[in-house]
């Protein structure tokens, strides 16, 4: 045993031809980063790795915030029905809610029913909606989906999210909006550019893409506060968490929230 070991020193030490490939024995294991070696930085990012985003007494004070202060928090979208609620969330996408907002009245009085817009002239509705931009694809979902509804679904809004999917122009997000604001259906979190940006920084997901997101958060807010939450933290974005410069000095979450974009800190 003593001899083989010997052999096997006296192996080690011995040069390799050029070209000759090392024994596999030889050869280094590939370097491995122990899991211990996270980029943690300072207390912020110790915060994230420890996971504590989604800890259900942060999300309940996270909840109480919003509460206080946007407690009747709704969709700014101006409408009196799902129709209309449906076409101005259709009229929304890359687009302002004011601008919707001077749109929608005229053409509402215009088209006051899907039977109606279901027949108006494509060219005469473009310019009608021009103004909220992408308008010839805009025009062909309000065109496509008032079809539907009149052919399908009997001249009514379907009201299950299966049903509002197969109509044009409509994603998740506007059968969130429609679902939760008309009929008052929580059927998720409505996940437009606010609500992705603030759960990122909240560090309620981790994701990226808005279906994952809404998924995130389905997880960690109770099914009851779906619908409130969504306007409350659209309200949030839009007033105080903005993209660029967000206020956090004026920020009732500030104290439970710990963004690397944080422009104030109390802590
Ligand atoms: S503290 Fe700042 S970054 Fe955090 S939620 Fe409030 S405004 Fe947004």
């Amino acid at each position: 045993m003593a001899g083989a070991k010997a052999k096997k020193k006296a192996g080690a030490g011995k040069k390799l031809k050029r070209g000759a490939r090392k024994p596999a024995l030889a050869r280094k294991p590939a370097a491995r980063k122990p899991a211990a070696v996270r980029q943690v930085h300072g207390p912020e990012q110790s915060r994230r790795a420890a996971g504590r985003g989604t800890d259900p007494a942060r999300v309940a004070k996270l909840l109480e915030g919003l509460d206080g202060a946007y407690p009747a928090a709704t969709c700014a979208l101006g409408h009196r029905n799902a129709f209309e609620l449906l076409v101005a969330t259709i009229l929304s996408a890359q687009c302002t809610d004011e601008r919707v907002n001077q749109v929608t009245p005229g053409l509402f009085q215009k088209y006051p029913t899907p039977g109606e817009l279901a027949i108006a002239d494509p060219r005469e509705l473009e310019q009608e909606i021009r103004s909220t931009g992408f308008y010839h694809n805009k025009a062909k979902s309000l065109l496509g989906a008032s079809r539907r509804i009149v052919e399908v679904f009997g001249g009514e809004v379907p009201q299950t999210m299966e049903q509002l999917l197969t109509l044009a122009g409509v994603a998740r997000k506007t059968a969130n909006v429609v679902l939760g604001t008309a009929f008052g259906i929580p059927s998720g979190v409505v996940v437009d550019t606010h609500v992705q940006r603030i759960a990122q920084r909240l560090d309620l997901t981790r994701n990226t893409d808005p279906k994952k997101i809404e998924q995130d958060l389905m997880k960690v807010v109770p099914q009851d506060r779906w619908i409130l939450f969504s306007h409350q933290v659209i309200w949030h974005g839009r007033r105080v968490c903005q993209a660029r410069r967000p206020k956090c000095a004026e920020c009732v979450l500030e104290k439970v929230c710990y963004s690397k974009d944080k422009t104030y800190s109390s802590w």
